[in-house]
C-alpha cells in the first residue's frame, strides 16, 4: 500500500494536471469503513490500478452510496435536567447538549472567508539565533529528543511571519508553487524538506528529572499552511495517539507543502500512568490557553499554546469518548465561525456535530486565537481500536489534501461531511445497562435501544430512541444511575446546530 500511495504523492500541480481523480465513493453505513483504497481491494484491481498510473487515471466506480439514513422526525428536543455529577466528563455530553444555537447570519458568511493563513512560526531575521534541528528520518529508530532549556513564554508574542502564499482552500485552481521555508519551533529551525523530532518541555517538574515530550515535525519542501496534531490530551486516550504516528510517518516532506506538526501525547504523566488528568488531578482540557503562574495545568497550558499552538494555522486536537461511552469517528466543530464550518468540509465523509465548545478547551483557546480548530473523537478510552485509527487517519489525509499540503491519487468516499443534529437519551433507572444495538446503527423513533435491568428486583427498563436517527455515541455495557447519557443520536442536518 506504502509503495502505491508514494507513487500517487506527487508535487501537487502533477496530480492536478492529471486531474480526473477517481472520487470513489462507498458504502460506508457504519463510518468505519475508511481504510486507504489499496487495502481494501482484491489484489487484481489493485495491480490494475498501480499499473494504471503511469497513464491518465482510471476512473473507478465502486458502488454508488444509499443515502446516509433517512433523516425523518427531528429529534424530541426534550432533555433531561437530571444533573448527574459528570465533572470528569469529556465534551461529550454537556458541551454538546448546552451548544449556542446556529446563527444563519453567521452561515451566510461562511463561504467569504475560506482562505488559509499561512506562515505562521516564520521567524522574522531579528529572531535570537537558533540551532538547526536535525534531519530525521521518522521512520526510522532516532535518538531521543534532548531537553530544551525551558523557553520564556515571554517571547512568545513575537509578531506572526511573513505571508508565504495565501492557500485556497477549494480543489480547483491550485496556487502557484512556492519554495518552504525555515520552520521555527521550541527554539530549533527546521529545514525545508527535513523532518525532526523536538521537546516540548512545560517546566514544571524538577530540572533534573524533567521528560521532555516529543514534538513530530515535517516541514515540506514547499510552502503551505501549519496543521497541528494533538493526542493525549486526556491521558487515557489512545487512538489519537495512534493516529498521529501513522499520519506522520506516512509523510515525505520532500513532497509536502506546509508543514504538519504532531504531538502524540499531550499529556504525557497521565498518559504514564493510564490516567485521564494530569498529576494533580486537572482536567487539561479545561486550562487552555492557561497562564504562566497558574495551577499546574495553567502553566501547562500556557506553555504548549504559546510555544507551540500558537505556531499552527490548523489544529486537530484528537479524543475519544470519556466514561466509558465510545463514539463514532466525529468532528465537533462549532459551526457559528464560518472559518471553522469551512474547515470541516476537508475531513471526507466524517459526521460532524455543533458544538461550540466549553471554556478551557484547547479547541475554543485555538479559534479564539484564530487557529482553525475542530477537536476529532474515534473510539473509547483506554482501547486502541483500528476501525476508529483508520478513520481519523483517512480523515486527516483528505484534510491535507484538501489544503493543497498533499496529493493522493484516490479520495475514499464522498468527499462531502455529514452534519448531525444530536440528543444525549439517558437512563431513567439505575441498573446494568445492556445494549441492543451497536455503535454506528440507524435507529427509528421508539425503537429499543438497551435496557437498564435492575440486578435485584429483576425489573427490566427499556430505553427507546426518541427519534430517527444514527447512534454516533454510546456507552459500553456497565452499571448505570439514573440521569447516565447512554445513547448519542444524530440526525442528519443540512445546517447542524439549529
Ligand atoms: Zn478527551
Amino acid at each position: 500500500m506504502k509503495t502505491a500511495l508514494n507513487l500517487c504523492y506527487s508535487r501537487i500541480q502533477d496530480c492536478h494536471r492529471h486531474s480526473i481523480l477517481a472520487r470513489t465513493r462507498s458504502n460506508r453505513e457504519d463510518g468505519t469503513e475508511t481504510t486507504m483504497l489499496f487495502t481494501r481491494l482484491p489484489s487484481p484491481i489493485r495491480h490494475a490500478l498501480i499499473a494504471g498510473l503511469v497513464t491518465p487515471w482510471l476512473v473507478l466506480s465502486v458502488s454508488a452510496a444509499p443515502a446516509q439514513g433517512e433523516t425523518g422526525a427531528s429529534s424530541t428536543g426534550k432533555k433531561s435536567d437530571v444533573l448527574i455529577a459528570e465533572l470528569a466528563e469529556d465534551e461529550n455530553v454537556e458541551d454538546v447538549e448546552d451548544s449556542v444555537p446556529l446563527k444563519h447570519s453567521e452561515r451566510e458568511r461562511r463561504s467569504a472567508s475560506a482562505n488559509t493563513r499561512s506562515g505562521a512560526g516564520i521567524d522574522t531575521p531579528s529572531s535570537p539565533a537558533r540551532k538547526v534541528a536535525p534531519n530525521i528520518d521518522l521512520k526510522q529508530v532516532a535518538p531521543p529528543p534532548e531537553a530544551q532549556p525551558a523557553t520564556q513564554t515571554g517571547q512568545t508574542g513575537e509578531p506572526p511571519g511573513p505571508e508565504v502564499a495565501t492557500e485556497d482552500t477549494g480543489t480547483a485552481a491550485q496556487p502557484e508553487i512556492l519554495p518552504g521555508e525555515v520552520f521555527t519551533l521550541l527554539g530549533s529551525d527546521v529545514m525545508p524538506g527535513t523532518s525532526t523530532r523536538l521537546a516540548w518541555t512545560p517546566g514544571i517538574q524538577i530540572a533534573g528529572l524533567s521528560q521532555p515530550t516529543p514534538v513530530l515535525v515535517v516541514n515540506g519542501v514547499n510552502a503551505g499552511p501549519t496543521l497541528c496534531l494533538t493526542g493525549a490530551i486526556h491521558g487515557d486516550e489512545l487512538n489519537g495517539i495512534e493516529i498521529i504516528r501513522q499520519t506522520m510517518y506516512d509523510l515525505n516532506p520532500e513532497k509536502l507543502s506546509g508543514r504538519v506538526v504532531g504531538i502524540p501525547i499531550v499529556n504525557l504523566p497521565g498518559f504514564q500512568q493510564g490516567s485521564r488528568y494530569l498529576p494533580d488531578r486537572r482536567d487539561l482540557n479545561r486550562h487552555f490557553p492557561g497562564h504562566p503562574e497558574g495551577s499546574l495545568a495553567d502553566r501547562i497550558a500556557h506553555s504548549l499554546f504559546e510555544n507551540v499552538i500558537r505556531k499552527c494555522d490548523m489544529l486537530v486536537d484528537i479524543h475519544t469518548g470519556s466514561l466509558k461511552r465510545t463514539n463514532l469517528p466525529q468532528l465537533r466543530a462549532d459551526m457559528n465561525n464560518p472559518e471553522v464550518a469551512e474547515f470541516t468540509r476537508g475531513f471526507d465523509r466524517m459526521a460532524v456535530v455543533h458544538s461550540t465548545g466549553s471554556p478551557g478547551m484547547l479547541r475554543s483557546a485555538a479559534v479564539a486565537a484564530g487557529i482553525r480548530t475542530v477537536t476529532l473523537e474515534a473510539g473509547e478510552s483506554h482501547r486502541i481500536q483500528q476501525h476508529q485509527i483508520s478513520a481519523g487517519v483517512n480523515s486527516l489525509t483528505s484534510l491535507m489534501e484538501r489544503q493543497g499540503m498533499i496529493s493522493r491519487m484516490f479520495v475514499w468516499g464522498d468527499p462531502e461531511p455529514v452534519y448531525y443534529d444530536s440528543d444525549w437519551i439517558r437512563a431513567d433507572h439505575g441498573g446494568i445497562l445492556f445494549s441492543e444495538i451497536e455503535l454506528g446503527a440507524r435507529v427509528s423513533k421508539g425503537e429499543i435501544l438497551g435496557y437498564v435491568s435492575d440486578p435485584i428486583t429483576n425489573a427490566q427498563h427499556p430505553i427507546r430512541s426518541t427519534s430517527d436517527g444514527r447512534v454516533i455515541g454510546m456507552a459500553v455495557d456497565q452499571v448505570v444511575m439514573a440521569g447516565f447519557a447512554a445513547y448519542h443520536i444524530g440526525t442528519e442536518a443540512e445546517v447542524p446546530g439549529e
